[in-house]
């Protein structure tokens, strides 16, 4: 039987800043020396100006972090670590966390998936430069992600954790500061199990939606 998985989004507006423009320090190994990823955050992760009365926001650089009190059955799920993430202006811990899953996903079969687009994706390492495929809805008259299909070439039957990152990274990477570009890595998606989608579901239903693909 094959396992449903899921790519993990939220509908909350982005707001502010995280990562390494804020001092957040990434352990790296084997990462691409033209984009550099794959990339780990090291504890603390920092953001800047928290919302205020959250439970769940989401940065600019496509962060997301969690009150660990509000979303402490957290613990119950399997395959990644809580480290703490802390405003970089007060270098106080207020209770959010961010989720480092401690496996990637298998990568995607390029030629067999749709939904991403792959124009801009590193040709060194063919990991980073995803990007959701937006198509113009003409009623709504916005931009909509069009509906991802993957493929895999490896089983995916055997994973077992809650939560993965993806293989691939969206956006860009940055790895120079120039010409008005900010240093960044390009970011994974989260992938998680059914069990952990409808965790959410009921925590915050306005708040995610998932994209299943298996
Ligand atoms: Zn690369």
């Amino acid at each position: 039987m094959n396992h449903t998985f899921y790519l993990f989004k939220t509908n909350e507006i982005p707001k502010g800043e995280s990562g390494e423009l804020l001092g957040t320090k990434f352990s790296s190994i084997n990462s691409c020396e033209a984009c550099g990823v794959p990339v780990k955050p090291i504890e603390p992760f920092f953001f800047k100006k928290p919302p205020k009365n959250k439970v769940f926001f989401v940065t600019n650089d496509g962060d997301m972090f969690f009150l660990s009190d509000y979303f402490k059955e957290l613990s119950q799920f399997t395959g990644f670590k809580a480290i703490k993430a802390i405003d970089y202006t007060t270098e106080k811990w207020e209770g959010f966390i961010y989720l480092l899953p401690n496996e990637y996903f298998p990568k995607i079969d390029i030629e067999k998936s749709s939904g991403v687009s792959i124009k801009n994706i590193c040709q060194s390492c063919k990991k980073s430069g995803f990007f959701d495929k937006i198509t113009f809805d003409p009623i709504k008259k916005i931009g909509c992600p069009e509906e991802k299909k993957f493929f895999f070439n490896s089983n995916t039957n055997e994973l077992k954790s809650d939560i993965y990152y993806s293989y691939e990274h969206y956006g860009v990477s940055n790895l120079n500061n120039y010409k008005g570009n900010v240093i960044r890595y390009a970011r994974p998606y989260y992938i998680i199990s059914e069990r952990l989608m409808k965790y959410f579901t009921e925590k915050l239903p306005e708040k995610f939606f998932f994209e299943n693909f298996l």
